[in-house]
């Protein structure tokens, strides 16, 4: 970036040692991942100058002809690579994906069923310091407190109870394979509309690796930078009869105009997501999954649910008397980045917790496998549990410099 090395060297320092941080350090943040240089040069262009208010065809703008072309590509990719009938490209973000949701299909003060964000929900399904917990009644459903897995019985019994208008289901930090059928038969049955929040599994379900939700629900959220592996945005699917409820919530409903740079990205990405390639990767990020899980689980640790079936999992650190803040500084220290994470019934506070959320998009993408995975549960022994910083270290070190990234 050699003009923005020029003008604004503070800046420029900034992104700099941002680069060196990716490209030195384990990256085990399940919600991220790394895009392509393609997709880098279809974001960071003069598409951001314009302005596109409206939709392919129909824009409160002049001269959208060409914008108008990558937006109709990215709409086509998405609805193709899910098997949907409508899409909406242009949520600036998930949130403001769920946002436009609920604003076309709720109003103030309906009643909604979203998952417990302690037991792996998001912020954007009902907590009361967002939006959707202030604007609607949402009911909590969770997990078991024996297995950990979602408890289907207890959703189906407050289902019955409370009658929501919309149900979500959708989680940021559940390991295991979600039952959108058996949650949409629910739905069904209570006269209830099914929307599913598919941020985190979207690549997974594009490479048929995760049980589609499109076939059970009314409308289907994603973002599109987690698994799915794009840009920083969010998108919505929807059946054909609820498209122009969904466009008018999105805009004028909830946004001004769409980021054109960001869209084109979209279609890159989700071009880059057609191919056998995408297939083989996140088939890889659910086998690395599952042995990096093995491999931790053979150490001491206790993860929920003991296991995964998707690109993350979840540490119950309370067997190894650490709090998830500790955790993650202690981590931190020797180049791992992950994030703490409350656990179900976590007695810690938000910013204190006893969790630590670990995936594997992102080391999947530097492109490590099985072998990868040992060394990485054995580096997080080394610095959780024997406290050796330096080994931990040394073995971060050298799996970063066999997969570099952004050379
Ligand atoms: N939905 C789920 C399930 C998520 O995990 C997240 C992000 O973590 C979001 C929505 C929000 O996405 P964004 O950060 O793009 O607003």
């Amino acid at each position: 970036f050699p003009l923005v090395k020029e003008f604004d060297p503070e800046v420029y320092a900034a992104m700099e040692k941002e680069l060196k941080r990716q490209q030195g350090n384990l990256e085990l943040i399940a919600s991220e991942n790394l895009v392509t240089e393609r997709v880098i040069q279809a974001m960071g262009n003069h598409l951001t100058n314009k302005y596109a208010e409206g939709y392919p065809g129909k824009r409160y703008y002049g001269g959208c002809e060409y914008v108008d072309i990558a937006e109709s590509l990215a709409k086509e990719r998405i609805e193709k690579l899910f098997g949907a009938e409508y899409s909406n490209v242009q949520p600036h973000s998930g949130a403001q994906a769920n946002l436009a949701v609920y604003f076309a299909l709720l109003e103030p003060g309906d009643t909604v069923l979203g998952m417990n964000l302690s037991h792996g929900g998001h912020l954007t399904h009902g907590s009361p310091v967002n939006m959707s917990g202030v604007n609607y009644r949402f009911i909590a459903y969770g997990v078991d407190k024996e297995t950990e897995l979602l408890d289907y019985e207890e959703l189906d019994r407050i289902a019955k109870e409370s009658r929501p208008k919309l149900i979500v289901a959708g989680a940021s930090a559940y390991p295991r394979i979600i039952d959108f059928e058996r949650i949409g038969k629910i739905a069904k049955e209570v006269g209830a509309l099914f929307m599913v929040d598919m941020a985190h599994i979207a690549g997974l379900v594009a490479a048929g690796v995760h049980p589609s939700p499109i076939p059970y629900a009314d409308v289907v959220t994603t973002t599109t930078h987690k698994t799915l592996r794009g840009p920083r945005g969010g998108a919505i699917l929807c059946k054909k009869e609820l498209g122009k409820a969904i466009d008018k919530a999105v805009f004028p409903g909830t946004q001004g105009g769409p980021l054109m740079h960001i869209i084109a990205a979209k279609a890159v990405a989700l071009k880059e997501a057609l191919s056998d390639e995408f297939i083989v990767y996140q088939k890889q990020v659910v086998a690395n999954a599952k042995i990096l899980s093995e491999v931790l689980m053979d150490k001491g640790f206790k993860l929920l649910s003991n296991g995964t079936d998707n690109h993350l999992m979840l540490m119950d650190l309370r067997n190894i008397h650490l709090t998830g803040k500790d955790a993650e500084a202690m981590l931190d220290e020797v180049q791992i980045t992950a994030n703490k994470n409350a656990v179900p019934y976590d007695t810690e506070k938000p910013f204190i917790t006893s969790g630590i959320r670990l995936g594997t998009p992102t080391v999947t993408a530097r492109g490590m496998k099985e072998a990868q995975m040992e060394t990485i549960g054995e580096a997080i022994y080394q610095c959780l549990i024997r406290k050796d910083k330096k080994i931990a270290r040394d073995l971060v070190v050298e799996l970063c410099r066999e997969f570099p990234i952004y050379r």
